[in-house]
């Protein structure tokens, strides 16, 4: 894949004085960069374009946050939750999948990433040690990708030594990116797992714009799994749903579980595709060769258009059926789904107390 690189730098005038600034600049050599007070009338003016969203990614806010960086997972009441917490470290990605749900969930378009990364850890650590009793499963990967702009950030080789030191926490980086190459030389002491995540061949070509490669994805996970301190993860969300899907993602769940050791197997997930209804005709307007939005849907019980439950279930059944002819002992679960859905996938009942305890286990066990 190609690595980000930024038509302009934009940088917010409380973001200046930050040595991940200057880092990020140096970085950068011949990029054009304009300090501002703030983003107001950039993103108004962005806002004009014919495609906002398409235009922000050309551009790279360094910003300051203020202290809202760590928060719990959005939750919704009626589908079964993990208690995840995301550290927000930047908002935004690079990457352009038609399903993404950051087109419709952002109003602030811009590439943002935010520098005072030192402030946030100390407040985190904070939390952590205050909670010793409590394990904290905590990713950067839900409002942007959390490797795709590494080379620039260098996030990795800041949070990775952190949560290295942490008892009670384990990071989780999420990627569609094969950007590894600040991770090689690190090790969490199996506090941080690096995930990917995946889908069918046929979706990854249709609908994941400008990501690695199935192939690179698994080649980094391979590779990732063999270091010392390491443990991968993979993600299938969003499924989707066409005539013979399983056939496709039979292929790449037997490619994932004979190239990777399942003892470096954190945790798989799997999550059928389901959008806010504000995203489905900006995906019809921005990738209009995709046809992932031409289903029948529902409105689910949080508002997104979901597949029916009837079919939902018959492709976690599928689903979870086929990776475990592969991987009998690797921790499955499901993402956002009704406790009616996990017991009729899993056959027993299932509560938000179980979902946590099996990621937490999970996310305990120390890789070597
Ligand atoms: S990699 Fe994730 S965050 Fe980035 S565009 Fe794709 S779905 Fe959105």
């Amino acid at each position: 894949m190609v690595l980000y690189k930024p038509q302009k730098i934009y940088i917010e005038k409380a973001a200046r004085p930050y040595p991940l600034t200057e880092k990020i600049l140096t970085r950068l050599p011949g990029v054009p960069c304009e300090e501002i007070e703030n983003a107001h009338a950039l993103m108004a003016e962005i806002r004009t374009h014919r495609d906002p969203i398409g235009e922000g990614k050309r551009l790279l806010f360094l910003a300051y946050d203020k202290g809202r960086s760590f928060k719990p997972f959005p939750e919704a009441a009626q589908y079964l939750s993990c208690d995840y917490f995301t550290l927000h470290v930047a908002e935004g990605c690079d990457l352009e999948c038609s399903y993404c749900i950051l087109q419709a969930y952002l109003t602030n378009p811009l590439l943002t990433v935010f520098v005072n990364i030192e402030e946030m850890l100390f407040n985190l650590e904070a939390v952590l040690a205050s909670n010793p009793d409590r394990f904290f499963r905590i990713g950067t990967g839900q409002l942007a990708d959390s490797l795709s702009l590494d080379h620039l950030t260098g996030f990795s080789e800041i949070l990775v030594p952190f949560f290295a030191r942490q008892k009670n926490a384990v990071l989780e980086l999420k990627t569609k990116s094969s950007n590894i190459e600040r991770l090689k030389a690190l090790n969490p002491a199996g506090k941080a797992i690096v995930s990917w995540s995946m889908n069918s061949r046929r979706v990854q070509q249709q609908e994941e714009h400008k990501c690695a490669t199935l192939e690179e994805r698994l080649a980094c996970a391979e590779e990732m799994a063999a270091r010392p301190g390491w443990r991968v993860a993979f993600h299938f969300d969003p499924i989707l749903d066409y005539p013979d899907w399983e056939k496709e993602y039979a292929e790449v769940f037997r490619e994932i579980f004979t190239a990777v050791p399942h003892e470096k197997i954190a945790w798989v997930s799997l999550g059928c595709l389901r959008m806010m209804p504000q995203l489905k005709p900006i995906m019809e307007e921005r990738f209009p060769k995709s046809d992932a939005a031409d289903a029948e849907w529902i409105t689910g019980m949080d508002g997104k258009l979901r597949y029916f439950k009837p079919r939902r279930i018959e492709i976690y059944q599928q689903a979870v059926s086929l990776i475990r002819q592969w991987a009998p002992a690797v921790t499955i679960y499901l993402s956002m789904e009704s406790p009616e859905v996990w017991e009729r996938v899993f056959g027993k009942p299932v509560t938000k107390q179980d979902v946590c305890a099996l990621l937490d286990r999970a996310g305990k066990s120390i890789a070597s």
